[in-house]
C-alpha cells in the first residue's frame, strides 16, 4: 500500500518540523519511506538545504537520519536502516515529521513522501566486519582514563560504521569513547556489543536542535529533542539530569546559520541554566570557536556557576593528522560508563592534546583537586605538567595559572616540572591551569578548583 504526502516549503517555515499523519494497516512487517524535495539542491552558493524526516509510530520514536542524503527509510520487525529503530511494525496511525533545520533563499520548495507499507519481512543485513578488537582487556580499577565524549557515525551525518568509529577510537589509545549521533541512540547496541571488554562506551546522543547542541551521555533510549509545544531545552536538560545522564553545552560559539544552522548556542534560558558542563574543545583546537567557547565558559564561572570544561573530537570521519583534537582524561574510580559519568560530574578531570597537568590545592585543614570546592583563606596551589604522549617539546610550552579570568602567573614549561603558588582567596574565587603554545593555542586545561561554601546539590 502506497500513501503519499505532499508540502510546501518557504523561508519562514525555518526551523520548525512539520508533522504528517499516515495509517499503518494490519499485518504490516516492513514500513519504506521516501522523502524528495525539489528543487533538489540550491542552496546558496554549495550550502543545500538542510532537511530531514522523523519517524514516531504509536509507540514512540522510530529514529532520523540527520544531515544524510539517504532519506529513504527502511524499518521493519527484524531490521532498521541506520538511524532508525527495529521493532514491531504496529498498525494505527504514525507521523512522519519534516525538521526544517534549513532553508535558503529563495526558499520555495516542493516537497514529497511517500510511504510504502508491506507483510514482507525485512531480515537483518549482513553486518559490516568489524575491526579486529584486541584480546587484551581494557584496563579497569581506580586511575585516570583517556576518552573521547563527541562522535558520528553513519547512523547520522557520519562516514563511519559503528566498527570503523571503534577502530578510530582504538588507535587514538581511548580507554573510553562516547557515540553521540545526531538525535537517534539506534548504533548503540551494535557497537556497545562489538566493543566487548575492550574499551568501554558511553551511550550518548547529540541533541541537535534549531537552537544549540547538547551532547547527552548515559542514556540508552530515544531522547527527546525536539523544543517546541512547551517543551523548553533548560525543561529537556533538567529531565535528562534527573534521569542521571550527564548534559553538556556542545560547541557554544560554533558558527551558526548558514555555515551550520543551529549549531551556536542560543537558548536565552539556558546560559547556562541547568547545565554544568561544557565543550570547550570541540575538533581541532585551531577552529575559530573554541577560544570564544572557553571565554564563555570562564564568564560562566565568574557569574559564580561552578562547571566543568570537556573535550569532543566530534568525528564524523578520518581527520588529518595536523587537527589537534583534545582528548578527556578522567579520574574515576573504575573505568565503566557509571565511574566515568561521576568523574566528570565532580570535574575530576582535565582537557588536553597531550600534556599531562597536575592540579592541587591545599587549606589548613583540607586538600582538594581539580573540579573540587575549598573554603576561602590560606590556599596553596599545587601546579605540574609534562609532555605526555605529545610530540610537543615542553620548552614550547608556557603555563598560565589563571583566577577568575585574569592571569595569575606564568612559568615556562621547559625550565620549570611543577610550582607551587600559595594566596590568599576570597568567596566566589576559582583557579584553572592552561598550557598553551607560543602562539597561544591551548594545549591542556584543568578544571577549576573552586573557593566558595557548598550550595544545593552541586558540590
Ligand atoms: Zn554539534
Ligand atoms: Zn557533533
Amino acid at each position: 500500500m502506497k500513501q503519499e504526502i505532499y508540502g510546501h516549503l518557504s523561508l519562514d517555515t525555518m526551523a520548525t518540523h512539520i508533522p504528517h499523519k499516515f495509517i499503518v494497516p494490519e499485518g504490516t512487517n516492513t514500513l519504506r519511506l521516501e522523502f524528495t524535495h525539489t528543487p533538489e539542491h540550491p542552496g546558496v552558493g554549495n550550502i543545500p538545504h538542510q532537511l530531514s524526516i522523523s519517524v514516531y509510530g504509536p509507540n514512540g520514536a522510530r529514529g532520523t537520519r540527520h544531515n544524510n542524503d539517504d532519506q529513504q527509510p527502511i524499518i521493519s520487525k527484524n531490521w532498521a536502516s541506520p538511524g532508525y529503530l527495529s521493532g514491531p511494525i504496529e498498525p494505527g496511525e504514525w507521523t512522519v515529521e519534516l525538521d526544517v533545520h534549513r532553508i535558503l533563499p529563495p526558499g520555495s520548495v516542493d516537497y514529497q513522501i511517500n510511504v510504502f507499507c508491506g507483510n514482507e519481512v525485512t531480515d537483518s543485513r549482513t553486518p559490516m566486519p568489524g575491526p579486529m578488537m584486541p584480546n587484551s582487556l581494557r584496563r579497569r580499577g581506580p586511575g585516570w582514563y583517556t576518552g573521547d565524549l563527541h562522535g558520528h557515525t553513519y547512523h547520522s551525518d557520519g562516514d563511519f560504521s559503528p566498527a570503523e568509529f571503534l577502530e578510530e577510537a582504538l588507535k587514538r589509545g581511548y580507554d573510553f569513547v562516547a557515540l553521540t549521533d545526531h538525535n537517534t541512540q539506534s548504533a548503540i547496541p551494535e557497537i556497545t556489543s562489538l566493543a566487548g571488554e575492550a574499551i568501554t562506551i558511553l551511550s550518548g546522543v547529540e541533541l541537535t536542535t534549531f537552537n544549540g547542541h547538547a551532547v547527552v551521555l548515559g542514556v540508552n533510549e530515544w531522547t527527546e529533542w525536539r523544543v517546541k509545544d512547551g517543551n523548553s531545552m533548560s525543561a529537556l536538560a533538567s529531565d535528562l539530569q534527573n534521569r542521571g545522564a550527564l548534559y553538556i553545552i556542545a560547541h557554544p560559539k560554533s558558527e551558526g546559520h548558514p555555515i551550520c544552522t543551529g549549531c551556536r548556542w542560543a537558548f536565552s534560558d539556558m546560559m547556562p541554566g541547568p547545565a554544568r558542563h561544557v565543550e570547550v574543545w570541540n575538533r581541532g583546537w585551531a577552529g575559530s570557536h573554541n577560544e570564544p567557547g572557553l571565554r564563555q565558559f570562564y564568564k560562566w564561572l565568574n557569574e559564580g556557576f561552578r562547571m566543568v570544561a570537556s573535550s569532543g573530537t566530534d568525528t564524523h570521519r578520518s581527520m588529518p593528522p595536523e587537527v589537534r583534537i583534545g582528548a578527556n582524561r578522567v579520574y574515576a574510580y573504575d573505568n565503566t560508563q557509571d565511574e566515568i559519568l561521576d568523574g566528570l560530574r565532580r570535574g575530576h578531570s582535565f582537557v588536553t592534546s597531550g600534556p599531562e597537568i597536575q592540579f592541587t590545592a591545599e587549606t589548613e585543614d583540607s586538600g582538594a583537586c581539580m573540579g573540587d570546592l575549598v573554603k576561602p583563606g590560606q590556599l596553596t596551589l599545587h601546579l605540574g605538567w609534562s609532555s605526555g604522549s605529545t610530540g610537543v617539546d615542553s620548552s614550547e610550552l608556557e603555563a598560565v595559572l589563571i583566577k577568575n579570568n585574569k592571569t595569575l602567573s606564568r612559568w615556562s614549561c621547559g625550565e620549570h616540572e611543577d610550582s607551587e603558588f600559595t594566596i590568599f582567596s576570597e568567596e566566589a574565587d576559582w583557579f584553572s591551569l592552561e598550557l598553551r603554545d607560543r602562539r597561544g593555542e591551548l594545549h591542556a586545561l584543568s578544571n577549576p578548583i573552586f573557593v566558595g561554601q557548598q550550595v544545593g546539590t552541586w558540590r
